[in-house]
């Protein structure tokens, strides 16, 4: 098969003076997940691999400069799942990790279990060899301001927490190797003054990632909870195996989250064939995307 990588940075009304900044991490990212493939890598290593690149990019809200929960404490959570084997590894309300997604795929490789959460995750990747960091860590200026100015605001007006202008900035990448095997990986700091404990969808398997090599694979972004309730990855994956084509079900998807809960995100989604669909109904997302032959990114579906 002729390899196929496609990475998203978020989904929102990305302003014009952060454009270049989320165009650059998706572009970076899908430089590292393109090496991996182009030596024949799997497309296991290839989602991981361009996840860390926008984890490690205070850009997004994966990683460091992530979010602040109420408390002002950054919590995590991230999913890489193989569509060959349906293996999957998550953790959720990590705070200790650089990246989750690595935490993640020792999961899905060395333990029987697919889920692990909060102290226990860390204690895991730590037995796994993946070094602790502290919360201070991953906290950045921007963020303490954010949440400062967030929450001086609630107290004055109930802010409207789902407006589609709120910065979703999760990451995510899809993939398809030269064995025909496809991947899945999701990774975020979740939502902006999140309860502490409260987890969304994206490391949920089959409500913000999914890959099953029969259907597809794909990563979402947006408001989790309305995401969740439709279980919407797997959603997605199981209408491109009954035929539609990528490109429709993604669309479909999205206008399907509108109507049925009025929630608002975006999503990538690739099958096991190459063809892919990328769809937000959010006034921006960040995406990036490499075959043989083309190399292309936007920050809008006009682009
Ligand atoms: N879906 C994520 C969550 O609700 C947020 C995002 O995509 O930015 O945790």
């Amino acid at each position: 098969m002729d390899p196929v990588l496609l990475v998203h940075g978020g989904a929102w009304a990305i302003p014009d003076d952060m454009v270049d900044a989320h165009l650059n991490g998706v572009r970076h990212a899908i430089a590292a997940g393109w090496q991996v493939l182009n030596r024949g890598g799997s497309s296991l290593d290839a989602v991981e691999e361009a996840v860390v690149i926008m984890e490690d990019d205070q850009t997004f809200d994966a990683g460091r400069g992530s979010f602040l929960n109420r408390d002002g404490k950054v919590q995590l959570d991230a999913l890489i799942m193989e569509g060959a084997t349906l293996r999957a590894g998550g953790v959720g309300c990590v705070e200790h990790l650089r990246n989750p997604i690595r935490a993640a795929r020792k999961i899905l490789s060395e333990s029987p279990h697919v889920y692990f959460v909060a102290e226990g995750a860390e204690r895991f990747a730590a037995e796994h060899g993946i070094a602790l960091c502290k919360n201070e860590d991953l906290i950045i200026p921007r963020e303490v301001e954010r949440l400062r100015e967030f929450q001086a605001h609630a107290a004055e007006e109930k802010p409207d927490l789902f407006a589609a202008t709120l910065s979703h900035d999760t990451v995510g990448a899809v993939a398809l190797d030269a064995k025909g095997d496809i991947a899945a990986a999701t990774s975020t700091g979740g939502t902006l003054n999140k309860a502490p404990g409260r987890l969304g969808d994206s490391s949920l398997i089959g409500c913000g990632c999914y890959a099953d090599n029969k259907t597809a694979a794909a990563s979402t972004t947006g408001w989790g909870e309305p995401i969740m309730k439709l279980v919407l990855a797997k959603w997605a994956a199981d209408r491109v195996a009954s035929g539609s084509l990528p490109e429709w079900v993604a669309a479909e998807a999205i206008n399907y989250l509108q109507a049925r809960v009025n929630g608002h995100g975006g999503m990538i989604l690739l099958d096991a064939r190459g063809r892919f669909g990328i769809a937000h109904n959010t006034p921006r997302m960040a995406w990036a995307l490499k075959t043989m032959s083309e190399e292309r990114s936007g920050i809008s579906r006009q682009e």
